[in-house]
C-alpha cells in the first residue's frame, strides 16, 4: 500500500481543451500551464494539450523547465521579465513576453543600449512582446491612458515585435456582477488594430461571450473544474481531471463522547467507528478543513471528524459499514466534486490543487500518454 495518489486523466484533460474550442470557435487558445499545470504536472500536461496554440505560465523559470525538456511550441510569459539577466535567457526561445509595467520599458530600452547586446537573431526579432492593460483589476498593467504611449514606446525599440495586448478580468466568475462589463468598455478604446487581443480566462470564457475575442487563456476548466461557486465541472461540460485518492489505515470503534485528534475538535455523539486515512496537511489536503467536509470511502459519501494532522485525517464512518482498513479513500474528483471541497474548506479548487506536496504520488491515464513515451 502506498499513500496518497492523484490519478490524472488526461483524456479529460483534453476533453477539457476541446470544449474550449467550442465555445471560442476561430479563437487561439494559450493554455495556462503555470504553476506545475495547476498541480497536475507541467510537462505531462503539455503533453497532453499538444493541440493547444501556445502555453501561458507566469515565469521565465517555466518556460525554461518546457524548453528544457524539449517542448517547442510558442510560450506566452503571462507576468514577464524582471531583470536583464532573465531578459538575455528569453532571447531566440521563442518566448512571448508580456508587458506590464513601465519599469519594464525602460529596462528595454537599457538593454538594448547594452553593448552585449546581440543586433538579432538569424533574422528574426529577439523578443516578441504583448502589453498587459488594467482594465480595473489593478494587479499588474499598464494604466489605459499611459498604453498608446506604452505602445510607441515598445515600437521604436530596435529586433522587438509588439504582437498583442491583453487584459484580466476581476470578477468574471461572479455572474451577477456588471464590473465584467465595465473592464470591458475601459480596454476596448486601448486597443491598437494591429495587434492580436486576449481578455478571456476560464469565466470569461464560460459565461461572457463578449470576452471570447482573439486569444483566449483557459487555466481552471482545463483541469476540470468550475470557476463559479454555484456549479461544479459536470454542469459546465467538463470532465474531472483528478482524483486523490487514499486509504484507511485504522479503523476505531470509540465510545460516546470520546474526543478524536488535535484539540479534541470532535466528539462523538454515540458509540461509533472513526476512519483513519493516510493523507493530512503534508500532502497539501487542507488544515483549515473542518468537521463535514466530505470524502468518499469505499464510494459512500462521508465526512471527516476532528482535525486534519499532518498525515493523517479522521473520518466518521457512521454510513459506511463495509469500511475496513484498506478501504478507499476518495478526497476529490471521481464521484465528489472538487468545488464541494473547496468550498467547505472556504477555498478554491486552484489552491487545492496547487498545494499538494511531493509526498503525493501522481499517476498518468490517458489513451495517447503511450505515444509520448
Ligand atoms: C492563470 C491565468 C489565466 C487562467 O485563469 P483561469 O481562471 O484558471 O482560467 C488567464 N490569464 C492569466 C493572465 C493568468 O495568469
Amino acid at each position: 500500500m502506498t499513500g496518497p495518489v492523484a490519478r490524472i486523466d488526461l483524456d479529460a484533460m483534453r476533453h477539457n481543451l476541446f470544449r474550449v474550442r467550442e465555445l471560442a470557435i476561430g479563437c487561439p487558445v494559450v493554455v495556462a500551464i503555470k504553476a506545475n499545470a495547476y498541480g497536475h504536472g507541467l510537462i505531462e500536461s503539455a503533453q497532453a494539450l499538444v493541440d493547444a496554440d501556445a502555453y501561458g505560465v507566469a515565469r521565465v523559470e517555466e518556460g525554461l523547465r518546457l524548453r528544457r525538456e524539449g517542448i517547442s511550441k510558442t510560450i506566452i510569459i503571462l507576468e514577464g521579465f524582471s531583470s536583464q539577466a532573465e531578459l538575455r535567457l528569453c532571447q531566440g526561445r521563442g518566448f512571448e513576453l508580456v508587458i506590464h509595467d513601465l519599469s519594464q520599458i525602460t529596462q528595454l530600452e537599457n538593454y538594448f543600449k547594452s553593448a552585449r547586446t546581440p543586433p538579432e537573431l538569424h533574422g528574426h526579432p529577439l523578443l516578441v512582446l504583448w502589453l498587459k492593460v488594467d482594465s480595473g483589476m489593478h494587479r499588474i498593467g499598464i494604466a489605459p491612458e499611459e498604453s498608446s504611449d506604452a505602445i510607441a514606446k515598445l515600437r521604436q525599440l530596435p529586433n522587438v515585435k509588439l504582437v498583442g495586448m491583453l487584459t484580466h478580468m476581476a470578477n468574471a466568475d461572479d455572474r451577477n456582477s456588471d464590473y465584467t462589463t465595465r473592464q470591458l468598455q475601459r480596454f476596448e478604446p486601448c486597443i491598437d488594430t494591429d495587434l492580436q487581443v486576449s481578455i478571456a480566462n476560464s469565466a470569461c470564457l464560460l459565461n461572457w461571450p463578449q470576452t471570447r475575442v482573439g486569444w483566449v487563456r483557459p487555466g481552471i476548466m482545463l483541469y476540470g473544474a468550475s470557476p463559479f461557486s454555484d456549479t461544479t465541472a459536470a454542469d459546465e461540460g467538463l470532465q474531472a481531471v483528478m482524483t486523490l485518492r487514499t486509504h484507511l489505515i485504522a479503523v476505531r470503534e470509540l465510545k460516546k463522547g470520546d474526543a478524536v485528534g488535535y484539540g479534541s475538535a470532535w466528539r462523538c455523539p454515540e458509540d461509533m467507528r472513526i476512519g483513519v486515512a493516510a493523507i493530512g496537511y503534508g500532502d497539501g489536503y487542507p488544515r483549515h478543513a473542518p468537521n463535514g467536509t466530505p470524502v468518499l470511502v469505499d464510494g459512500k459519501r462521508v465526512a471527516l471528524a476532528g482535525r486534519v494532522s499532518m498525515d493523517m485525517i479522521t473520518i466518521d464512518l457512521r454510513n459506511v459499514a463495509q469500511a475496513r482498513v484498506g478501504s478507499s479513500v476518495v478526497l476529490w474528483g471521481e464521484g465528489l466534486p472538487v468545488e464541494e471541497v473547496a468550498a467547505a474548506a472556504g477555498t478554491i479548487s486552484y489552491e487545492l490543487f496547487c498545494r499538494l506536496t511531493a509526498r503525493v504520488k501522481f499517476r498518468y491515464e490517458g489513451k495517447d500518454l503511450l505515444n509520448h513515451l
